[in-house]
């Protein structure tokens, strides 16, 4: 052998490290495994949140390589056993999912056949699993099949998509901006006016809209507010609503906005990432008439069909409009244009090489079928109805009849400080961890919020929580009037 060949074949047998033997990669994937399966298992028993901090220290890499054993106890020391447990049923704040376990398959595979996802030239069969998933939303909301759609991590990304395609079609640049015009609610999530800074919109008018008792839009005060606009000489182009709210799970009225959008000429985008898969219920299906109306969409996976962190969506119906900003060609990209006129994924997202995320839904979707999916959210609508049944019978104050899964409430000290009740009370919850909660305000109340949305959430589970209640709030009531 020549001393260049000699020096391959000494750096192969450092090299092959990365890849483990047959015989390895079982015992590996055993440990996982084990791991897992321990951790779902405990998941009834284990506490929901623990306020401990992460030692950064543990994560320190210092160039060597560890037993798979090790590292599994770092992991599940300084991770698994901190903060909020959102594979846990009784993570019963913010946004829940829960994370089904089909979809860790599905990640599984995914990372072991490393599909390039985003250019059906490279993996023409994850394209065409998500177009698929695709296909089956726009059929789901009542968008044409000529609508285009990307997967996304999350609703923000989702949502930033559609904004720029807004933005795009309605020519929102240069001196137009600051003439241009957008309508929202106040209780619009805020990822939306995030994504309008980062695409350069910071500067355009928005029009917060008022809103009815159930924090929904008051749509004549929209069309108040646009002929107001009009006749000043502003440029109103979108108007956003809200299938679902963070804050207390309100649907704005979307085909009496849609409607006007449509008569006004703007652009009418509905964010959905939380509420949106409860279309597939028959008992909210109704709720949600207008929203095949909408001109873009936002709806995450990974909330309302529990899938781990990590995907959104989002679907479009002028393609062009996407295509403005997220289509580019380059020189060593020219193998990949295959001229069927078909975009690719990497077109309608700031992506270009992106997860194989398609499969996280496709395979437990193909696993299941969609029945027990929709059974689990017709189980977390009369979750709330019972949890707030409950409630009310025990003497707390509740927000209004929400339409899905969030709502929230309080422990009400005529006279006294109810604030610092209320306050002291999610402190010791947080304390106590049994389950997750966490708090919002409303109309300038501090108020404790619910959400019910893992897929983990059972009738036991809100027993434990409305259990853990009783017990701090009485503790709370001792100390404080003894
Ligand atoms: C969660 C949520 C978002 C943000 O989505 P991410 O997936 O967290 O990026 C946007 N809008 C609503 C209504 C949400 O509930």
């Amino acid at each position: 052998m020549d001393e260049l060949t000699s020096r391959i074949k000494d750096l192969e047998q450092i090299s092959g490290a990365l890849e483990p033997s047959e015989e390895k990669r079982n015992e590996l994937l055993a440990q996982v495994g084990g791991y897992a399966n321990n951790f779902i298992n405990n998941l009834p028993s284990a506490e929901s949140y623990s306020p401990k901090k992460a030692k950064s220290e543990a994560f320190f890499f210092d160039g060597k390589s560890k037993s798979l054993e090790k590292v599994l106890e770092v992991f599940s020391e300084e991770v698994a056993s901190k903060g909020i447990r959102a594979a846990s049923g009784g993570h019963l704040g913010y946004i829940p999912g829960g994370g089904i376990y089909g979809s860790a398959l599905g990640d599984y595979l995914a990372a072991v056949t490393n599909e390039y996802a985003g250019i059906k030239f490279a993996s023409p069969g994850a394209v065409a699993m998500e177009h698929e998933l695709l296909n089956w939303m726009k059929r789901l909301f009542g968008f044409p099949e000529s609508a285009v759609g990307n997967l996304t991590s999350g609703g923000s990304i989702a949502n930033m998509i559609a904004l720029t395609a807004a933005r795009d079609r309605h020519k929102v640049k240069g001196a137009k901006i600051e003439k241009s015009v957008l309508y929202l609610s106040p209780q619009l999530h805020h990822c939306n006016l995030k994504a309008l800074r980062i695409i350069g919109l910071e500067d355009v008018i928005i029009r917060h809209l008022e809103l009815d008792e159930d924090s929904k839009i008051i749509t004549r005060d929209l069309s108040e507010k646009i002929m107001e606009d009009k006749e000043a000489g502003f440029e109103p182009f979108l108007v956003i609503a809200s299938a679902g709210t963070t804050d207390t799970g309100a649907i704005d009225p979307l085909r009496e906005i849609g409607e006007i959008c449509k008569e006004q000429k703007l652009w009418f985008h509905v964010d959905a990432a939380y509420g949106g898969f409860f279309i597939l219920t028959e008992s909210r299906k109704a709720l949600f008439a207008g929203i095949e109306l909408a001109d873009s969409l936002a709806v995450d996976p990974h909330k309302g069909l529990f899938l781990p962190y990590g995907l959104g969506s989002v679907l479009v119906k002028d393609r062009e409009a996407v295509l403005h900003s997220h289509h580019y060609s380059a020189n060593y990209m020219q193998d990949a244009i295959d001229g069927s006129g078909e975009s690719d994924p990497a077109d309608l997202s700031p992506e270009l090489t992106k997860h194989f995320r398609a499969l996280r839904l496709w395979l437990p979707l193909q696993l299941h079928g969609i029945h027990p999916f929709i059974a689990c959210l017709e189980e977390k609508l009369l979750l709330t109805r019972y949890f707030r049944n409950k409630m009310k019978d025990l003497g707390f104050e509740l927000g209004p009849e929400p339409d899905l899964t969030v709502t929230y409430f309080w422990w009400p000290v005529p006279g006294g400080d109810e604030e610092g009740f209320n306050r002291k009370l999610l402190q010791e919850i947080h304390k106590d961890g049994t389950v997750f909660l966490s708090s919002t305000s409303i109309k300038g109340k501090f108020v404790i919020r619910l959400a019910v949305l893992s897929f983990r959430t059972k009738l036991e589970t809100i027993n434990k929580a409305i259990e853990m209640l009783i017990r701090i709030k009485d503790r709370i009531s001792a100390e404080l009037y003894s």
